[in-house]
């Protein structure tokens, strides 16, 4: 089974609900939802720090603090979801399989598996 639209070959492909269905949806692992906040405050962080340096007398002790704290929290988050991204992958290749309605994004074709 190729996830692709049948007649753009386009890959941006998503999935249609079916009415009076409830659509499955993956597993998604825990650490996942962990690390991408973590991912974005960290990067926030960062650009606090980047900003304080170039225009204070550099970033804060409770600044440092926050952001090595961070790191180590989003370190720990990828790490977890390194392990966990086989089973991730088995529950997304379950869920494609399950879909039976597509739609194209690029030229709005729909089928059916
Ligand atoms: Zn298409």
């Amino acid at each position: 089974m190729q996830y692709r639209c049948p007649q753009c070959q386009s890959p941006k492909i998503m999935p249609v609900a079916q009415a009076g269905q409830a659509t499955p949806r993956p597993v998604v692992p825990k650490s996942l939802v962990l690390l991408v906040p973590a991912l974005f405050i960290l990067l926030l962080l960062v650009i606090i720090s980047i900003a304080m340096w170039i225009f204070g007398d550099g970033a804060g002790s409770t600044l440092q603090t926050a952001t090595v704290i961070v790191f180590i929290i989003t370190l720990i988050a990828g790490f977890m979801f390194y392990k966990d991204l086989p089973d991730f992958k088995i529950s997304m290749q379950a869920f494609m399989q399950t879909q039976k309605k597509w739609k194209c994004r690029e030229c709005n074709h729909e089928w059916e598996i």
